[in-house]
């Protein structure tokens, strides 16, 4: 595990539509998906220890690409960045695009062993995310789902929401039962998420 993040790890490409789903790394591939402004760039930025890796941005819905990276020394394994979903002021074309490319990818993805749906620990799960796993369920995806920023909860506040986190997704069939709570600001939980991703290589 220590190796598998402690290498560098490189840009591939990025696919934007459904006619560039066909191109693959050759390797599995974990994905990251959320609503925009959840966290997911700076959560692989602060898994692999690269700041500069995925491109966060302040600006919600930026990332409209699904992109590809992988370990400069082929690991055999390739993290994939997910455009951000439930974006309200993107204009509806946009939007469908996202969804036929999420959903194209999401259905038909041979090589993905697994998807992380991250959620906004101050939010909790919310309708857009509710879709994204009833679409992995019926795809039979195995995803877990991550808390992001725990750092902005009140001491003794990420218990209760890992606990209602755990109760909302109990009876999904694809869902991992258990959650893992982040905060890439503080490092809380990179560990965690770093052996489960490495656990699916092994
Ligand atoms: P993305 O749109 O899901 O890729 O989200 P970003 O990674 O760009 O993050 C969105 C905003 O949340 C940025 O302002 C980040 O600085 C902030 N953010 C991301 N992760 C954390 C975290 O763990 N703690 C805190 N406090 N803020 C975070």
């Amino acid at each position: 595990m220590r190796l598998l993040f402690a290498r560098p790890w490189r840009f591939v490409r990025g696919m934007a539509t459904v006619a560039d789903l066909p191109f693959a790394t050759g390797g599995l591939e974990v994905a990251f998906a959320g609503r925009s402004n959840v966290g997911k760039s700076s959560l692989i930025n602060a898994l692999t220890g690269q700041s500069g890796l995925a491109r966060t941005s302040n600006t919600p819905g930026r990332t409209q690409e699904l992109n590809l990276f992988v370990p400069e020394r082929d690991a055999g394994l390739a993290l994939v960045d997910m455009p951000g979903y439930g974006y309200a002021e993107a204009p509806k074309d946009k939007v469908d695009v996202w969804n036929d490319l999420i959903r194209a990818y999401l259905r038909g993805r041979p090589n993905l062993r697994r998807v992380y749906v991250l959620i906004d620990a101050r939010h909790g799960v919310k309708k857009n995310d509710e879709e994204v796993m009833t679409l992995l369920d019926k795809a039979a995806v195995s995803y877990q789902v991550v808390l992001t920023k725990t750092d902005k909860l009140k001491p003794g506040g990420t218990a209760t929401v890992l606990a209602a986190t755990i109760e909302a997704i109990r009876k999904r069939p694809a869902a991992y039962p258990e959650v893992i709570a982040t905060s890439s600001e503080k490092g809380a939980g990179l560990d965690d998420l770093r052996a489960a991703i490495a656990a699916i290589l092994a």
